[in-house]
C-alpha cells in the first residue's frame, strides 16, 4: 500500500502498542520503544543461578533454564500476555520469541538445541483460541535460532481440568499423566528447547519433561516468556 494511504490508515486506525496501549510510531512493531526499554527483563540467561532454576532443581534435569521477562500482577507484561492469549494477538508470541531468539542464539547451552518444542495447549483450549501461545513464542525463537520447531511429537491428552485455583500438589496430580511422546526414535539423543509461556510453579514443565525423559534419552532446556515471582 502507498505510503500516504498507510499514514491516513494510521491516522483512523492507530496500531497500539501489546504492552501500554500508546499508538506506535510507523517503525515500533507490537511494542512501542519506551516499553521496549522499561520491560523487566530477567537476564537469566546469562547466570544459570536464579530462582526459576532453582525452583527445578531436585525436579528435573535441566540444561538451560531462563524465562525473558518478569510476570508480576497488573504490569505491562501481564497486559501483553492477556493480549496474546486472550486477544487473539498471536503475533506478540512470535515477536517476543524473535526478540529473545536474536539474544539465546548466541548464548550457551541453550545455542546448541537442536528442536524446540512448545507445550502443546489442551485440544479444546487450542479449538477455542485457534491457536498456542507458546507454538507462536516457540516459532519467533525458532526463527531467530534458526532451530526447528515440533508440534506433533509431544501430545497432550484432553483429560485436564482447569489448573487455576489448585495447589501445587494437585496440579501435579493433574498434569503429571496428560503429555505423552509420539515418535521417541525422532528425539532420540537431541537437546531439546522446551518451551511454555509464564513459569508459576513448574509443574507444566516437570510434566512435559518427565513424558520426554521416560520417553527417550534426551538433554532439556527450558524458555519461557514470563517467570511469576
Ligand atoms: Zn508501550
Amino acid at each position: 500500500m502507498p505510503q500516504f494511504v498507510n499514514d491516513i490508515v494510521n491516522l483512523f486506525f492507530p496500531r497500539l502498542c501489546q504492552a501500554c496501549g500508546d499508538a506506535l510510531s510507523p517503525s515500533d512493531d507490537q511494542v512501542c520503544l519506551s516499553c521496549m526499554f522499561h520491560l523487566p527483563y530477567t537476564h537469566f540467561h546469562r547466570n544459570p543461578d536464579h530462582p526459576m532454576g532453582r525452583s527445578l532443581w531436585g525436579r528435573v534435569q535441566c540444561e538451560g533454564v531462563a524465562a525473558y521477562l518478569f510476570f508480576r500482577k497488573g504490569s505491562k507484561v501481564q497486559h501483553l500476555l492477556h493480549r496474546l492469549k486472550y486477544k487473539g494477538q498471536y503475533q506478540v508470541g512470535t515477536f517476543l520469541g524473535q526478540l529473545y531468539g536474536q539474544i539465546l542464539v548466541n548464548q550457551p547451552p541453550f545455542n546448541t538445541a537442536q528442536l524446540i518444542i512448545p507445550v502443546p495447549l489442551h485440544p479444546k483450549r487450542q479449538r477455542e483460541r485457534g491457536y498456542n501461545q507458546s507454538e507462536m513464542f516457540a516459532n519467533g525463537l525458532g526463527k531467530a535460532m534458526g532451530i526447528p520447531v515440533s508440534i506433533q511429537n509431544l501430545r497432550r491428552s484432553s483429560i485436564s481440568e482447569t489448573q487455576t485455583h489448585k495447589g501445587r500438589v494437585e496440579r501435579w496430580e493433574n498434569v503429571k499423566k496428560i503429555f505423552s511422546v509420539e515418535d521417541p526414535e525422532v528425539l532420540e539423543g537431541k537437546h531439546i528447547l522446551l518451551v511454555d509461556d509464564v513459569f508459576t510453579t513448574g509443574a507444566t514443565i516437570e510434566a512435559c519433561a518427565t513424558a520426554l525423559f521416560e520417553a527417550c534419552n534426551v538433554k532439556i532446556s527450558v524458555i519461557t516468556i514470563a517467570y511469576a515471582e
